[in-house]
């Protein structure tokens, strides 16, 4: 089981997630005065591109530090504490099945809102010099095999996440089954993993300041009249997000966990924020894999593979801006999809959300895979950038929930949730 966190850390926590929070709040306010009074002004340039920037930068490079450090680690002791190597492949089944359910289901969603609203419907923008060339995504076959590390260095200094998870699984296992000899190296795990999370920790303390700056930064440049024809879009995206993130997930806990949905919202509310303001599920793995063992008490073995599992995976925000995104692109070229061509933008969104990388915009892009598949025009891409930012930031909240939400419930499942730390206030 995890191990026991002392009170004060959690006293700490509580005290933390308010201040991170009125990080993000004050940083939205102080955003949305500099473009409203002018965000060309010296004063406005100095504060944003400077500060803000250079602050905001900081933050997010130092959460980007630690995230394979903790992934190999955390993920090896966690896999060696399983000691039986075969329920490894039962955690990993549900895991992973969970993870394909609650993307169907939040795509599903996303065409059911995108079909009923008609966001794309009327929408008269010139269709030629959108001014947008789709990036390059990658095909199904090269995704799969890029899974397997060919060189362990390779994969951990270019942050290649599903191979650092298929090394420390590896490794872990190993370590378990060499017996003795491999004590010494756990130990060292086992340590580091420690000294890591202490990290975290320490980072943690600097995070109100810089989501602070990341999201004042964002509000500051973000422009107005992108979102004046795209209202209606961006909304629906919103709307979809929030019914995804608060009913269905809530759902999943009570039915399948018999969990209060109640306390994970709250004790969730630091990564939730951390991954508003940077709209990354990669560098916001600490922090989520910090709230998922302390504060929502699911056990190393299973957070520790779930949570980068996830956070790599499963992308349930972002497919559902590619739902919408794509009946969106369809209906403002006057194109229309039968119910085959529904059914595939379920299939092909699902594997172009695993796709997804972790890390600002690239769902845009993955995007464009689903697009080619339908045979729609992949520079209807160019009319949703305007407004891309601010859902890039909501849907990656919605992403790390939907991975805390499924370590949940495998941890009940496994009998390896301390009910007395979830449900603790
Ligand atoms: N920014 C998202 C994430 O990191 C991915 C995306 O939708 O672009 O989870």
């Amino acid at each position: 089981m995890s191990e026991v966190v002392p009170e004060a850390e959690f006293g700490d926590s509580g005290q933390l997630t308010r201040r991170i929070l009125i990080g993000l709040v004050a940083g939205m306010a102080i955003g949305v005065a500099i473009n409203f009074l002018g965000k060309d002004l010296a004063i406005s340039r100095l504060l944003v591109d400077d500060l803000f920037y250079v602050v905001g930068e900081i933050f997010l490079r130092s959460l980007k530090l630690l995230v394979v450090p903790l992934v190999l680690v955390s993920l090896a002791c966690g896999t060696a504490a399983l000691e039986d190597v075969t329920k490894l492949g039962r955690i990993g089944g549900k895991t992973l099945g969970l993870y394909l359910l609650t993307t169907a289901i939040a795509i599903s969603l996303a065409i059911l809102a995108a079909v009923i609203v008609e966001p794309g419907v009327g929408f008269n923008l010139p269709t030629e010099a959108l001014g947008f060339t789709a990036k390059e995504s990658p095909g199904f076959a090269q995704i799969f095999i890029e899974i397997f590390p060919s060189n362990p260095f390779e994969a951990m200094s270019e942050g290649r996440m599903l191979q650092v998870i298929v090394f420390a699984v590896l490794l872990g296992i190993a370590m378990t089954l060499s017996g003795e000899p491999g004590r010494d190296l756990l130990r060292l795990f086992e340590s580091s993993n420690a000294v890591i999370m202490k990290l975290v920790f320490m980072l943690m303390q600097i995070a109100p300041v810089g989501i602070f700056c990341l999201i004042a930064k964002v509000f500051a440049n973000e422009g107005v009249d992108a979102f004046e024809s795209l209202l209606k879009y961006f909304l629906l995206v919103l709307a979809v997000l929030f019914v995804h993130a608060f009913v269905t997930y809530p759902l999943f806990l009570v039915i399948l966990g018999g969990l209060s949905p109640v306390g994970f919202f709250r004790k969730l509310r630091a990564p939730m924020s951390v991954a508003f303001g940077t709209a990354s599920s990669g560098a916001t793995l600490p922090v989520t894999l910090r709230a998922v063992e302390e504060r929502l008490g699911v056990d190393r073995s299973i957070a520790s593979f779930t949570i980068p599992l996830g956070a790599t995976i499963n992308m349930d925000g972002t497919a559902i801006m590619q739902g919408v995104a794509t009946v969106f692109i369809a209906q403002a070229y006057g194109i229309t999809i039968g119910p085959a061509g529904y059914l595939t933008i379920v299939l092909t969104a699902t594997l172009a959300s695993i796709g997804t990388a972790g890390v600002p915009g690239v769902g845009t892009i993955m995007l464009a895979m689903v697009l080619r598949q339908m045979d729609l025009p992949v520079e209807g891409i160019g009319l949703i950038l305007g407004v891309d930012r601010l859902l890039d930031m909501t849907r990656t909240a919605v992403n790390i929930t939907g991975d805390a939400t499924v370590s949940c419930i495998v941890a009940r499942g496994e009998g390896k949730l301390d009910l007395d730390a979830f449900n603790r206030d």
